[in-house]
């Protein structure tokens, strides 16, 4: 059974396309690598031992996205992860954000309607909460005003989703992620942030091999048990297994609704400064950070209710914060040595 994958060379998608092929499945990949690199793919097959079928274009042109569809005829289900994903880049540039992640939407739902492929799962984000009036936040809280033109799009991309699910007999999961951290077990796929890293994980790792000089900790003035705020971090294996077991679920006809939403989190929340502890902890660094002015657009505090995922599709996140830090120090590390990066390491 053939799954194809938007966004397949990047973070979470890799690890989501090696997951499948484990479980079985054949993917087609389809990126235009703005934020990943084609490399990833033997890394992939290093992995699994099976290379993913790879197309290199953007799914925000129409023409290529229907063209694609009329080629590949046995696609069962699709995974959506291709999309811009920076909050700050974001609202120094909406219309690049609504173009890119809304118009893909659309042609992609498009070819589903045309091609009858009936199943969707649709990488969505914990942002859709805004700062939840209750914690832990299930997925029956109210969606608040969107931070930012990503997180509106990743809302505006759900109500597109379930406007189209009426009208037709597509199916949809959305999952919404929390902080997805970490990497591989083999130390070989991981996150490669573009440039400067806008998330903490990577920014640590940056810094604790020499790449930049210090992280500056955005705040300690919020309302926690150590002022920094505190973020539900999900090792992004778990992540990725959960997208099968959506797929499964979809194609084993087991969805209770044509359309349904999952938290993908541990339930645990950690302050920045627990992140940074846990790191120094499991590698034995000293990571230089300083406590600098809050970030605009954080949130103080926000953490997942996993009941609804861990009951209806028997998921549940395993990793340890530790075993994050250690996978993500792991992956930096291999990525430093894989491209002769020189680091002073601390
Ligand atoms: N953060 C920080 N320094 C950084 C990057 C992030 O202190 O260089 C903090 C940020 O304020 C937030 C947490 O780390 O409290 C997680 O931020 P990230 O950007 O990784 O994910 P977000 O929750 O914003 O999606």
């Amino acid at each position: 059974m053939k799954i194809l994958v938007t966004g397949g060379t990047g973070f979470i998608g890799s690890h989501t396309v090696v997951e499948l092929q484990k479980e079985g499945f054949d993917v087609v990949i389809v990126d235009n690598l703005s934020n990943s690199q084609k490399w990833i793919l033997d890394a992939v097959a290093d992995i699994s031992g099976v290379k993913p079928e790879f197309e290199q274009f953007d799914l925000a042109d129409q023409k290529l996205t229907a063209d694609f569809f009329s080629r590949h005829n046995d696609i069962v289900g699709i995974i959506h992860f291709a999309a811009y994903k920076a909050v700050g880049e974001s609202v120094a540039k909406p219309l690049l954000y609504y173009r890119n992640n809304l118009v893909s939407l659309l042609n992609i739902l498009e070819g589903m309607m045309v091609h009858n492929i009936p199943n969707l799962v649709f990488s969505s984000s914990c942002t859709v909460y805004g700062q939840p009036d209750e914690l832990p936040v299930s997925e029956k809280a109210p969606i608040k005003k969107a931070e930012s033109p990503y997180g509106n799009t990743k809302q505006i991309s759900e109500e597109i989703i379930a406007d189209t699910l009426a009208s037709s007999n597509l199916k949809a999961i959305a999952l919404r992620y929390f902080n997805p951290i970490g990497a591989h077990e083999s130390a070989k796929i991981g996150e490669l942030p573009l440039g400067v890293p806008n998330n903490l994980v990577p920014y640590i790792t940056q810094t604790a091999i020499g790449i930049r000089q210090e992280l500056s900790v955005f705040g300690n003035d919020y309302n926690t048990h150590d002022g920094t705020p505190i973020r539900d971090y999900i090792h992004v294996v778990d992540l990725a297994k959960a997208h099968v077991i959506a797929v499964k679920r979809m194609i084993e006809k087991q969805m209770k609704n044509n359309f349904e939403v999952f938290n993908l989190g541990t339930g645990i929340g950690y302050s920045v400064l627990d992140v940074i502890n846990s790191f120094e902890k499991v590698t034995g660094i000293k990571l230089p950070y300083k406590i600098v002015d809050r970030r605009a657009g954080d949130v103080e505090k926000v953490w997942a209710n996993p009941a609804w995922s861990n009951t209806e599709l028997g998921w549940k996140a395993e990793r340890s914060l530790d075993e994050m830090m250690d996978s993500a120090w792991k992956w930096e590390n291999y990525y430093a040595k894989k491209n002769n990066i020189t680091t002073k390491k601390r």
